[in-house]
């Protein structure tokens, strides 16, 4: 039996970050909170809590005063940092570069002009996207075709995508915008924001899961990224498994297992999948 790591698995640049800042933080020996998740993963984010790290949600975040708080990569709203200036709260901010220039972007938009919609295409309740929709007064988040009717298409539009999503939706949505506007070519400005350290995951996995017997894919429950990864694969390689944990493995029958190969989202840590493979190996 072969076991292959696929060497492009692991976090992506911005969740690694955020997580070296939260060990550097948590190793000073002083009480660090974390707002919200660090990463869709619970391995991952019981590793830091035994470490130190105490994650919050928003609600308890508006309640504290005279500590150090870190925000993740997803990025905040600017209500947030507002709060953390008048709380006397110390921010660690792992805000993500390219989800930075992204809110940039959301301003500078609107500013541009501030008769035009803003939409974006993303889930509502995303981190991510309530950091972006902060940025302006006011937005529409749609989440397929079908909402698209909350759009006024005598109006123009600037359209942006929560940096997660995916790229072959995102075309989708925009060539169905395009069809509705009276004059698409001066009255609709797309941006390219879907993160390329998503995005290529997706066209490697499916070439990637092709090349092994069986495919082990370890990711969060709760990740939507992981689902749609795991799924490309599925559809590439039949034998593929979603496990979360080590020891899912009991539960999994691998019938021609001559090469596996164990990969994961850009929320798995390679710790885990390296635990994935011992336990395989056992
Ligand atoms: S997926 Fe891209 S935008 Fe999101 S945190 Fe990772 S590197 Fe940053």
């Amino acid at each position: 039996m072969e076991i292959i790591i696929d060497d492009r698995s692991g976090f992506c640049f911005g969740v690694k970050k955020a997580i070296e800042l939260a060990e550097e933080e948590a190793g000073k020996n002083q009480s660090i909170y974390c707002l919200g998740e660090i990463v869709h993963n619970s391995e991952e984010v019981h590793r830091l809590e035994k470490r130190g790290v105490k994650f919050i949600d928003r609600e308890t975040f508006f309640t504290l005063s005279d500590c150090k708080v870190l925000f993740r990569a997803h990025g905040e709203p600017p209500e947030t940092y507002r709060y953390a200036r008048e709380h006397n709260i110390e921010v660690i901010d792992a805000t993500c570069p390219v989800v930075l220039k992204l809110q940039e972007k959301v301003r500078r938009a609107q500013e541009s002009n501030p008769q035009a919609q803003l939409v974006i295409f993303g889930k509502p309740d995303h981190p991510e996207v309530i950091g972006l929709r902060g940025q302006v007064e006011k937005s529409i988040i749609v989440q397929s075709v079908e909402e698209l009717s909350g759009i006024n298409f005598d109006k123009p539009i600037f359209l942006f995508a929560q940096t997660t999503k995916d790229r072959k939706h995102y075309a989708e949505i925009q060539e169905e915008i395009r069809k509705r506007l009276k004059d698409p070519e001066t009255n609709l400005i797309t941006y390219d924001s879907i993160c390329g350290q998503v995005a290529n995951r997706a066209p490697w996995l499916a070439e990637f899961s092709q090349t092994v017997d069986n495919l082990i894919f370890v990711g969060g429950k709760t990740s939507s990224n992981s689902k749609m990864l795991f799924s490309i694969c599925k559809q590439n390689n039949p034998s593929s498994f979603f496990i979360s944990h080590p020891d899912d493995l009991d539960h999994v029958d691998l019938p021609q297992a001559k090469r596996i190969g164990i990969t994961g989202a850009t929320s798995t840590p390679q710790w885990l999948i390296e635990e994935v493979a011992e336990k395989l190996k056992k």
